[in-house]
C-alpha cells in the first residue's frame, strides 16, 4: 500500500479539527508523567479545553475543544511536554508499564528517554510518519503485541529481540545497543518507504528492513529461535506490590476520559505516574498508608481499582458529538449499558445480532463500541464489536 498523502496524526502544534472543536494530542513517551505535569494538564484542560483529559490506546493524552492553541503550546512547553516542535508527532513510545517495579526480565524505562532523545537529536527522523509506534517490552509480552512498528522485546536480563511490524526478526541485541538499533531501524524504514505510514504497509517490510539492517550494522547476531508475540490484555489494576515492597496502584479510567478534578487529586499524591496503553494509569512508589488513602479518596471519584469492574471490559470511539461520522453518541450508550448491568463478564456466549436499539444490547466480555464501521480505537485481540449502523446497532462477536 503506497500512500499519496502524509499522515494526518494530530499533535499540539497541528490540531485535529474534530466535530466538537480542535483536538490536541500530547505525546507522553513511555507513559512517564510527573505529578507536576499532570497538574499542568489538569489546569490546561480547565482553562483552555473541555475540562477532561483523554487517555489514548498508545499511552498518549488528548485535550478536546481547545480554545487557545498558542496558550496551550506555551503551557505544555513549560511543563516539559512539548520538548521538540519538529519531532513532537514522532515521539510514540510504549514501554511495559510495570517494568523495573514488578516482574519482567529487565527495566525498559531507562530506554525511553534514551530513545526519545535519540529521535529528537536526529533531524532526519522528524520525517517519520506520526503513525510509527515504538515498543519496549521487558519480556512479559504486554506491549510487543500492540501492533508496533519497531521495538525490542527482552529475552533475558541482557538480550533483546528486534521486532518489526510486531514480528520477531531473529536479530538479537544487547541492552546497551538496543536504542541505537531501534534508531537504525527507523532510518532504514525512512530509506525504504515509498509514502508508507507503517512498517506493515511496506511489501515484505519486516524481511526487507531486517536485511537492510544486517547489511549495514556490524556486530548484530541472529537466532532461528523466533519469539511469538500476541496481543495480551493484562491491565494492571488495583493494589500491586513492587519489588522494593512499596505499592503501585493501577487505576482504570472510564472510557479513558479523566476529569480535571480527578487528575488534580492524582497529581496531589506527588508520585510518578505511568499511563498505560489500556486507558488506565498507575500511581507508583506509594507506602501502604498512602495507597489506602488514595483508594479511599479516588474510588468514589470514579477511578477503577477493582479488576472485575465491567467498565474495564468496554471501550468506545469518540462518537457524537466529537466525530462527524458517528451515527450516535456511542459513549453515552455504552455508559448506560454498563450502569444498567447489560455488560456481562467474559465467558458468556456472544451471538451476532443486528438492528438493535442501544437499550436492547446485552453483550459479554471485552467489547468495543463504534459510531461507524471504521472502529477507531479498537483494542487488539479478542474483542466483540458493537457498531452503530443506519439500521441500528450490529454485534460482531470476537472470532
Ligand atoms: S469509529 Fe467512526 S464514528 Fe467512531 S471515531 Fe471513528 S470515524 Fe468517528
Amino acid at each position: 500500500m503506497t500512500r499519496s498523502e502524509s499522515d494526518s496524526c494530530p499533535g499540539v502544534l497541528r490540531l485535529h479539527q474534530a466535530a466538537d472543536g480542535p483536538l490536541a494530542r500530547i505525546r507522553v513517551p513511555g507513559g512517564q508523567l510527573t505529578s507536576e505535569q499532570l497538574e499542568a494538564l489538569a489546569a490546561a484542560t480547565v482553562d483552555l479545553a473541555d475540562g477532561t483529559i483523554e487517555l489514548t490506546s498508545r499511552g498518549n493524552l488528548q485535550l478536546r475543544q481547545v480554545r487557545d492553541a498558542g496558550a496551550l503550546e506555551e503551557r505544555l512547553t513549560a511543563a516539559g511536554l512539548l520538548p521538540s516542535a519538529s519531532h513532537e508527532r514522532v515521539r510514540n513510545i510504549i514501554a511495559s508499564p510495570l517494568s523495573g517495579r514488578i516482574g519482567g526480565w529487565s527495566d525498559v524505562h531507562p530506554l525511553v528517554p534514551a530513545l526519545d532523545q535519540g529521535l529528537q537529536a536526529d533531524s532526519r527522523l522528524a520525517d517519520l510518519p506520526g503513525r510509527v509506534l515504538f515498543t519496549l517490552d521487558d519480556g512479559r509480552g504486554d506491549v510487543s503485541g500492540l501492533g508496533g512498528d519497531i521495538g525490542v522485546h527482552a529475552l533475558d536480563e541482557t538480550t533483546y529481540a528486534l521486532l518489526l511490524a510486531g514480528r520477531d526478526t531473529g536479530v538479537r541485541v544487547s541492552g546497551e545497543d538496543a536504542v541505537d538499533l531501534v534508531l537504525a531501524a527507523a532510518h532504514a524504514f525512512l530509506e525504504l518507504r515509498d509514502g508508507h505510514w507503517r512498517v506493515h504497509e511496506l511489501p515484505e517490510g519486516t524481511a526487507r528492513l531486517t536485511d537492510h539492517l544486517l547489511s549495514r550494522q556490524t556486530g548484530l547476531t541472529t537466532s532461528s529461535d523466533i519469539v511469538e508475540v500476541g496481543a495480551r490484555q493484562d491491565v494492571p489494576i488495583g493494589w500491586l506490590v513492587q519489588s522494593d515492597e512499596r505499592v503501585a496502584l493501577g487505576a482504570g479510567v472510564r472510557l479513558g476520559s479523566l476529569p480535571a478534578r480527578t487528575a488534580e487529586f492524582i497529581a496531589a499524591i506527588e508520585r510518578p505516574i505511568l499511563l498505560t496503553p489500556w486507558r488506565s494509569l498507575i500511581v507508583t512508589d506509594l507506602d501502604e498508608w498512602t495507597a489506602e488513602q488514595v483508594v479511599r479518596v479516588l474510588a468514589p471519584m470514579g477511578l477503577l481499582f477493582d479488576a472485575a469492574s465491567p467498565w474495564l471490559l468496554v471501550s468506545a470511539c469518540a462518537g457524537q458529538p466529537g466525530c462527524a461520522k458517528s451515527l450516535t453518541d456511542v459513549r453515552a450508550d455504552v455508559a448506560e449499558a454498563v450502569e444498567s448491568g447489560r455488560v456481562a463478564p467474559s465467558g458468556a456466549a456472544q451471538f451476532p445480532l443486528a438492528g438493535l436499539e442501544a437499550a436492547e444490547i446485552v453483550a459479554s466480555g471485552r467489547q468495543h463500541w463504534s459510531g461507524c464501521d471504521r472502529r477507531c480505537g479498537r483494542p487488539r485481540g479478542e474483542v466483540t464489536d458493537i457498531i452503530a449502523t443506519p439500521d441500528g446497532y450490529r454485534i460482531i462477536p470476537s472470532a
